[in-house]
C-alpha cells in the first residue's frame, strides 16, 4: 500500500518543515516495516490545486492524508476534490488542528474519507491497519479516545530514524513537548491535555547532536511554555550552549517563569524569545482565563534586557472586554518594555476553543471562516478593529521591519509623545506599497520629519534623520539586504568596497554617535554640542563590525570615482590616502 502524506506551508521559509507528517510516517514505518510506503510531498499556498495533484499522484498512492491548519485548510479541500477527480478511488484523509478544532466540518467535505482529530501518531497505525484489512476506519464521533499519546518516548524521532533528513532543511522545527498547563480561552491548546507531556532529555540530546553535525542554522523551538518548568529549562538552555551553540533558537517563554540565572542562560545561546503579553491590563486577560502583573512581568523583562536576550511580545487587539484605548494602553506598556519586535494580531475566534463557545454570550461577531477574526464586539466595534488594524500595520512597518528599536525611546523623548500616541499619528501614513531596505530608511526619516516640523522643530528633524540613517544603514549592512556594489572584471583594478555604502548626514555621525552614548539625548543640547556639517560617509563591513568612514570632500570624490574602476592617484597626498583605504579594505584591487 501506498500512502502519500501532504503538507502545505504558506511560503518557502526556515519555518516549512513538515514535522506532523514525519512524526506519522516515523510511527508508521516503525509500525510497517514492510507492506507500506509512505512519502512526504510539501506544496506552498501559491501553488495550482491542479499541479499539487498530478504531483502526488506521481506517486501512485492507494492512501492520501492531508495536514491541515487554518491557513491551508480551503486549499487542501481543493486539493482533495482534484484528487477525487483524477482519480475517484484514492482515499483521503485529513488531520491537523482545524480537523480537531471541528471534525464533523472537514468530515463531511465530499472529497475526504475520514478524519483523524488529535494526536495522529497513534491513530494513523490503527487506521491502516484497518485498510490494510479491507475494513472501514472509524468516522467522527466513534473514537473512544482523544488520541493522545501518553508517553512521548514511545514516539520514534522523525530526525533520528531518517524521515526528516536535517541536513535538507535550512531551520527545522524542534518538538520538546505537548500540552499546555494553562487555560487561555482564545486558544486550542488550553481543550488539549493540561498535563504537559515531554519528550525525553536523552532523545533531544540525540537530536541536537544530529542537527549540529548536520549543520543546521535555525531551530524553531515546539514548546507554549518552554520555561514553565524551569529546571528542566536550564538543563536544556545548558545542552544547547554546550552541543549546538552555533544553531539561533526561537523559543516561546512565559515572562512569570524568568528568573536571572535563567536569563543569563538564554543569553549564552544565539536566541530570540516570544513572549505571549497579549494585554497589558489584568482585567481583559482574567476575562480569557490568563493572569498578568504588569509590574512583575516588567521586572522579568528587565533581568533579559540586563542580559542582552533578544526578545519580542505578541499582542492581541479585540479581546471580550477591551477597547481600541485599552489596546493602546497594552501597546504603550509593550513598547516601554524595549522588545526586539511587537507581533499584533486581531483576535481569532477559532472553532473549538472556550471563545468561541461563548462568542454569543459575550456578544462577538466574527468570521465563520479562516481566519476568524473578530468583527466587532460590544466594546471594540468594527471601525476600532480596523483603525487598531492600521496602527498594528504601521508599528510593523516603522517599529519591526524599520528595526527602530535602539533609537525608538530617543525619538519619542524628543517629539514629546508616548509609542501609542506615536503610532495613532502614524497610522495614517500607511504607505499602500510598503518600502523595503534603503526605501523603508527614507520612509522612516520623511515620517519622523514631518511629526518634527508639526512641532516647529527642524533641528531635531536633522538629526532625527541622521540618527535612523546610522542605524538604518548600519543593520541593513549587517543584515546583508544592500545590493552590493559592482566588482571589475578587469585585474589591477581599484573599486570601492562593495559591501559599502555612502550616506548623507548633516552632522559629523562619529560625533553625533559620542554624544548619544555619553547619554546626550535631549536633541537641542545635541544641536548646540555637534554643529551643523553637511558631510557624506562611509559605512561599511570591516570584520563583521559596521565601520564609519568620514572622509575630506576630495578624499570622498576620489572614492566616489571608484564606482567603475580606477587607479592608483598620482597625488601624493591622494595616493597615500589610497594605500591606507587599501589596508583597510576600503579600497580594494581586481
Ligand atoms: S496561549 Fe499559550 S499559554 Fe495559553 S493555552 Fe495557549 S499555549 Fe497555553
Amino acid at each position: 500500500m501506498n500512502l502519500t502524506l501532504v503538507s502545505m506551508h504558506i511560503e518557502p521559509s526556515s519555518r516549512a518543515v513538515p514535522l506532523a507528517s514525519g512524526m506519522l510516517a516515523a510511527a508508521l514505518r516503525q509500525a510497517f516495516p514492510l507492506g507500506l510506503t509512505t512519502c512526504l510531498i510539501d506544496f506552498f499556498l501559491m501553488q495550482e490545486s491542479a499541479e499539487c495533484a498530478e504531483l502526488v499522484l506521481e506517486q501512485a498512492p492507494d492512501v492520501v492524508g492531508l495536514s491541515v491548519y487554518t491557513w491551508n485548510r480551503d486549499k487542501l479541500l481543493e486539493l482533495a476534490g482534484a484528487l477525487k477527480t483524477f482519480q475517484p478511488g484514492v482515499v483521503i484523509f485529513a488531520g491537523g488542528p482545524e480537523v480537531t478544532a471541528d471534525p464533523s466540518v472537514i468530515a463531511g467535505h465530499p472529497a475526504i474519507d475520514f478524519v483523524l482529530p488529535g494526536e495522529g501518531e497513534r491513530r494513523v497505525v490503527e487506521v491502516l491497519h484497518l485498510l490494510q484489512q479491507g475494513e472501514e476506519p472509524l468516522q467522527v464521533g466513534e473514537w473512544p479516545d482523544a488520541g493522545t499519546v501518553e508517553d512521548l518516548a514511545s514516539l520514534p524521532s522523525p530526525f533520528l530514524t531518517g524521515v526528516l533528513p536535517p541536513e535538507r532543511y535550512p531551520g527545522l522545527l524542534w518538538e520538546l513537548s505537548r500540552g499546555c498547563p494553562f487555560h487561555c480561552d482564545f486558544c486550542f491548546e488550553s481543550r488539549g491535555s493540561d498535563r504537559v507531556r515531554r519528550f525525553p532529555e536523552q532523545r533531544l540530546r540525540a537530536e541536537l547532536e544530529l542537527f549540529a553535525t548536520a549543520g543546521v542554522q535555525q531551530l524553531f523551538v515546539l514548546d507554549p511554555t518552554f520555561n514553565f518548568d524551569a529546571q528542566r529549562a536550564k538543563n536544556l538552555l545548558r545542552m544547547m550552549a554546550q552541543v549546538a551553540p552555533h544553531i539561533h533558537y526561537t523559543l516561546e517563554v512565559r515572562a512569570e517563569f524568568i528568573d536571572e540565572e535563567m536569563a543569563g542562560l538564554f543569553a549564552d545561546i544565539n536566541c530570540a524569545l516570544q513572549i505571549g503579553l497579549q494585554s497589558a491590563d489584568p482585567a481583559v486577560l482574567a476575562r480569557v482565563h490568563r493572569h498578568i502583573d504588569p509590574a512583575d512581568f516588567a521586572e522579568r523583562i528587565l533581568l533579559l534586557h540586563e542580559a542582552g536576550v533578544v526578545y519580542g511580545f505578541d499582542l492581541i487587539y479585540g479581546l471580550p472586554g477591551d477597547s481600541l484605548q485599552g489596546f493602546l494602553s497594552s501597546l504603550d506598556f509593550a513598547l516601554g518594555l524595549r522588545p526586539n519586535h511587537l507581533d499584533i494580531f486581531p483576535l481569532a475566534v477559532l472553532p473549538g476553543t472556550r471563545l468561541a463557545d461563548n462568542a454569543r454570550n459575550l456578544g462577538l461577531e466574527y468570521q465563520t471562516c479562516p481566519p476568524y477574526r473578530l468583527v466587532s464586539s460590544p466594546t471594540f466595534s468594527a471601525g476600532d478593529m480596523a483603525r487598531a488594524g492600521y496602527i498594528a500595520g504601521v508599528c510593523d512597518l516603522f517599529y519591526n521591519r524599520g528595526r527602530a528599536v535602539p533609537w525608538f525611546d530617543l525619538i519619542l523623548e524628543n517629539l514629546e509623545i508616548n509609542a501609542a500616541r506615536f503610532f495613532e499619528r502614524l497610522a495614517d501614513e500607511l504607505p499602500e506599497e510598503e518600502p523595503v531596505g534603503e526605501a523603508l530608511i527614507a520612509w522612516q526619516q520623511q515620517v519622523l520629519r514631518e511629526m518634527f516640523l508639526s512641532q516647529d522643530k527642524p533641528l531635531a528633524a536633522d538629526l532625527a534623520a541622521d540618527v535612523v540613517a546610522w542605524f538604518g544603514f548600519a543593520a541593513a549592512l549587517q543584515c546583508q539586504e544592500l545590493v552590493p556594489g559592482p566588482v571589475p572584471d578587469d585585474p589591477g583594478r581599484l573599486y570601492l568596497i562593495p559591501e559599502g555604502r555612502f550616506v548623507r548626514f548633516g552632522r559629523d555621525p562619529e560625533a553625533l554617535l559620542e554624544k548619544l552614548e555619553m547619554g546626550v539625548t535631549d536633541f537641542d543640547v545635541v544641536a548646540m554640542l555637534v554643529p551643523e556639517q553637511p558631510c557624506e560617509a562611509l559605512l561599511y563591513l570591516h570584520q563583521g563590525e559596521v565601520a564609519l568612514g568620514v572622509f575630506t570632500p576630495r578624499e570622498c570624490a576620489w572614492l566616489q570615482s571608484l564606482a567603475d574602476g580606477g587607479c592608483r592617484p598620482q597625488d601624493d597626498a591622494l595616493a597615500e590616502f589610497c594605500d591606507a583605504a587599501l589596508a583597510e579594505g576600503v579600497v580594494r584591487k581586481s
